[in-house]
């Protein structure tokens, strides 16, 4: 789709003043930037289905750039369980660009194709997803984002359709003065292609930011592009957290059910197809290709038997903390992996400790 680039920006759990300041000098910069609109919106990862912020994702048309502080396959996986749909774009900042720079193929944003088992239809536009942490300064995003709007917009229109559901005023503030104005950065705009923006640009619209408080979440959410529909997940969790649509698709239906630090069921799933945005393995938490110089191969990773064991011991320690029985290896268990939960610790196990270890 063609038309304004929307640049959310997903802000930080916690309170960090650097990363804070890197939301604040983001938005700062995309300010000054012609043919966007940007808002910024509480941690994708925490916002329910009628969080203010949910609300004003689902009402943005056209294409959408969200830096989050989340792997992009997370950031991707947990809007589209908030409605939030596009055909996965690819930007050229974090791990994999030199990857993402190949424009080979018809069609240059493209990213990984749906898998058969998600045939829900998929909106004409693209979502992009940048992990934050992979981010060196605003500037590196103004660049980035001046590459897509240049290559994504031709005709140029309006932006936002406030649909049924949207945010009301009320519920909103903007950016900076706190007026529906902006006040442009101090300091002048950084080259571009050898010539200066400075504040001769028109500026866009203020940023607008919805701030409303969301607790701390922790559930799993479902790569459809890897999910293959097998069930494994559903007969493993014993806290009613899956279900399946009508189509008969698995889904996460009850999300609060769901442990907190409990990522049992992404080590069963044989698709590696489960992620847990928050985890601090790299791996269970949505992280592809390379980790801190590590090629990762998920599917090895998961579903080895010292996985399986893993995810045993994560399922019995929370039905006990429920006043529950412990069950080990007599429910829910694969029938494909039973056999071998006695195999010996090999590299890959190392590797997956290793991965651990970073905490990154
Ligand atoms: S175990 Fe994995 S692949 Fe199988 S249904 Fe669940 S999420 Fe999908
Ligand atoms: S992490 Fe544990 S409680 Fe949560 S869905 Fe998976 S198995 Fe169920």
């Amino acid at each position: 789709m063609s038309g304004k680039l929307n640049v959310v920006i997903a802000q930080h759990q916690g309170k960090n003043p650097g990363k804070r300041q890197l939301e604040e000098d983001i938005a700062a910069a995309l300010i000054m930037e012609p043919g966007l609109s940007v808002s910024i919106v509480p941690h994708l990862y925490d916002l329910t289905e009628t969080h203010t912020g949910t609300l004003h994702l689902r009402s943005v048309s056209g294409d959408l750039l969200v830096l989050a502080w989340l792997y992009p396959r997370a950031a991707r996986w947990t809007l589209d369980r908030l409605g939030v749909r596009g055909k996965p774009g690819r930007t050229r900042i974090g791990a994999g660009a030199a990857e993402q720079n190949d424009t080979s193929g018809d069609d240059p944003h493209r990213g990984t194709p749906e898998k058969p088992t998600d045939a829900r239809p998929v909106p004409d536009r693209f979502v992009f997803c940048v992990d934050l942490r992979d981010v060196e300064g605003a500037q590196q995003v103004v660049e980035e984002v001046r590459r897509l709007r240049d290559e994504l917009s031709t005709p140029v229109v309006p932006l936002t359709t406030w649909i049924q559901g949207s945010p009301r005023p009320d519920q909103m503030r903007r950016f900076l003065n706190g007026d529906g104005t902006a006040t442009p950065p101090a300091k002048p705009d950084a080259p571009r292609n050898g010539k200066r923006n400075g504040n001769s640009a028109p500026a866009g619209p203020a940023p607008l930011v919805i701030d409303d408080p969301t607790p701390r979440r922790w559930y799993p959410v479902i790569d459809y592009d890897r999910c293959t529909n097998c069930m494994e997940c559903i007969d493993f969790c014993l806290f009613g957290v899956y279900g399946v649509d009508d189509q008969a698709r698995i889904m996460v239906e009850q999300q609060d059910n769901c442990k907190k630090g409990c990522p049992a069921c992404s080590r069963v799933c044989p698709e590696n197809a489960i992620i847990f945005p928050g985890h601090k393995s790299p791996a269970i938490a949505g992280a592809e290709g390379e980790v801190a110089g590590l090629k990762i191969d998920l599917s090895r990773l998961f579903g080895a038997p010292s996985a399986l064991e893993i995810a045993v011991q994560e399922r019995d320690r929370e039905l006990i903390a429920d006043g529950r029985e412990a069950v080990g290896m007599t429910k829910g268990i694969p029938k494909r992996q039973a056999n071998a939960a006695a195999r010996p610790r090999d590299e890959l196990d190392d590797l997956m400790d290793g991965l651990d270890a970073l905490d990154l």
